[in-house]
């Protein structure tokens, strides 16, 4: 059982630490080539610069936020995996090849995450595995938190879990899973955790149009906040 410190919400939907929210079977393994890294590296630095990841604080101290993680292709034996940013990396300008984990496996119903390398993988992995689950196409999901475009999600009619499906939990992995069988909300390539604070993800067949869609949707966000009052 893997207790995580990553941003977790508690049953309110309220951000705590040290809630474990998925069982994790984690094997110590060696890092990645830095070379094998280098996509995952670009983009996590420009969100990383936007604030898109990141550390807040918070009453038990700063947690850290936003992982991004690549689908890791089954050369040989067709099996699933995918790379992931580590737990407790949120607040480093610049991950290093440790700071990745691979992971091996995952069962959504019964909340398992099977991971390898240097490092144990995001707390956030699930999440991240329910995309890979469902869309064969995807092979990057980015996972960021704004605020400017969490509470502007409605006006700018972007597809979102319901506010009392708190992240990490099989009930928001069902609403995932039936918001991505929507062909809007695949079209659009970004959701909002609307139980989860702050909580947006994108995901797309490449790592430029995860990123962009992420960095677009920022600036309709802000173009939003900006608008003179009519009054
Ligand atoms: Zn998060």
């Amino acid at each position: 059982m893997g207790v995580l410190r990553e941003n977790d919400a508690d049953a309110a939907g309220n951000e705590r630490e040290g809630v474990t929210k998925f069982h994790l079977c984690y094997t110590r393994g060696a890092p990645l080539r830095a070379a094998r890294l280098a996509t995952l590296q670009g983009w996590r630095r420009i969100l990383f610069d936007l604030g898109l990841i990141g550390q807040e604080a918070t009453e038990g101290g700063p947690i850290g936020f936003g992982n991004v993680s690549e689908r890791f292709d089954a050369e040989q034996d067709g099996h699933e995996r995918f790379l992931i940013t580590a737990t407790q990396t949120g607040h480093k300008p610049v991950l290093t090849p440790k700071d990745y984990s691979l992971v091996t496996g995952w069962d959504l119903a019964a909340n398992r995450i099977d991971a390898e390398g240097p490092s144990p993988p995001s707390s956030e992995s699930l999440t991240h595995a329910i995309f890979y689950a469902s869309l064969a196409d995807v092979r990057y999901v980015f996972h960021g938190h704004s605020p400017e475009i969490w509470s502007c999600a409605e006006a700018l009619g972007l597809p979102s879990t319901a506010r009392d499906a708190p992240y990490g939990t099989p009930a928001i992995a069902r609403e995932v899973q039936s918001l991505l069988a929507l062909p809007d909300c695949r079209a659009t390539g970004l959701l909002v955790m609307g139980g989860h604070r702050n909580g947006v993800i994108s995901f797309a067949a490449s790592a430029d149009a995860a990123g962009e869609i992420l960095i677009q949707t920022l600036a309709r966000a802000r173009g939003l906040a900006s608008r003179p009052s009519p009054w």
